[in-house]
């Protein structure tokens, strides 16, 4: 008898199947349209509890639900089911290694028009294997869009909706058609939002800042992860306010974050060099706390991690 591989598995239309068989129609509403909503969550591998740690997926969930009444969408799925399904598929595919989880709530009806209320949405979900999104090492060389970040009374930001990634998309292909690693996004009033699909913090002085939530951006989980890492463990003073273009350039450190991303320092901005050139103390201290914490190394941040295999 052929033994099974572990291969994903995906939740569709209520369902546990094979990521092969979860496929929807090209009259779907949100194909057309963009309207559906996701989050990515990372689990991360222990090799020492023989386990997958999903990093805080209650927050994940959270956001997820509470975006639901931007676009107008109710899903028979509650919060701890939609908990659940993000663990099951990962169960499911039997996965060993770092993974990113999708759950996506999209407007599933097959019916033309773009509107919000009164279209069916469905949940699906999937996993895919992920390791470093970006190099979180040698520092990244980084410039900034001449594409502008949306605005979230245009599309709104704080939601994460599949079809602003038309924006994200347009900067990060223009960074790497340029030979950067990534691209920094402006707001319509020339103030830094974020990165294509990270937030962004400098450094200046000892004291860790970052733009505030409603200056146009995904109101990260890795974000908010940062702030209260670098408070209270490492006694840092933060602030939340607009950040100029030029601070970017002046600064002492830059990094970014966000689930993909994870902690990922900033060696360059526009060819301007940041510090020396090499990630700086405070973003290197953040990062190895970030990765002790999603590995479940640090008991006081343990609940932020929920594993996948019951032994
Ligand atoms: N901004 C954008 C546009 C993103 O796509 C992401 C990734 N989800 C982030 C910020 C970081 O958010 P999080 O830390 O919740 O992953």
């Amino acid at each position: 008898m052929a033994t099974m591989q572990p291969g994903p598995i995906a939740y569709f239309e209520g369902r546990y199947v094979p990521i092969q068989e979860a496929k929807i129609s090209i009259m779907t509403h949100a194909f057309n349209y963009g309207t559906g909503l996701f989050e990515g969550i990372r689990g991360y591998y222990s090799q020492e509890e023989d386990n997958i740690l999903i990093f805080r997926l209650k927050e994940h969930v959270d956001r997820l639900v509470r975006n639901f009444n931007i676009l107008c969408m109710e899903i028979p799925e509650k919060a701890e089911d939609i908990e659940n399904i993000c663990i099951e598929v990962v169960r499911r595919s039997g996965f060993r290694e770092g993974v990113y989880i999708r759950p996506i709530c999209y407007k599933s009806e097959l019916s033309l028009g773009p509107k919000v209320r009164g279209v069916e949405s469905s949940l699906c979900c999937y996993v895919i294997k992920l390791g470093d999104y970006v190099d979180t090492q040698s520092g990244l060389d980084v410039a900034v869009s001449s594409w502008r970040r949306l605005s979230d009374n245009a599309i709104p930001t704080r939601a994460k909706a599949t079809g602003s990634y038309i924006n994200s998309a347009l900067a990060a292909t223009e960074a790497k058609q340029a030979g950067f690693d990534e691209a920094v996004f402006l707001r319509e009033d020339g103030t830094v939002a974020e990165g294509s699909a990270m937030n962004i913090f400098i450094v200046m002085n000892g004291k860790l800042i970052t733009t505030p939530p409603n200056s146009d951006i995904l109101v990260g989980i890795t974000r908010n992860t940062v702030l209260q890492l670098a408070r209270e463990e490492l006694g840092l003073e933060t602030i939340e306010r607009p950040i100029a273009r030029t601070e970017l350039y002046i600064c002492d450190e830059v990094f970014f974050c966000g689930t993909g991303a994870q902690v990922a320092p900033v060696r360059s901005i526009d060819r301007r060099v940041i510090g020396n050139g090499q990630p700086g103390p405070i973003s290197k201290r953040l990062q190895s706390l970030y990765f002790d914490v999603v590995m479940g190394k640090v008991p006081k941040y343990r609940h932020w991690c929920t594993p996948v295999y019951k032994h």
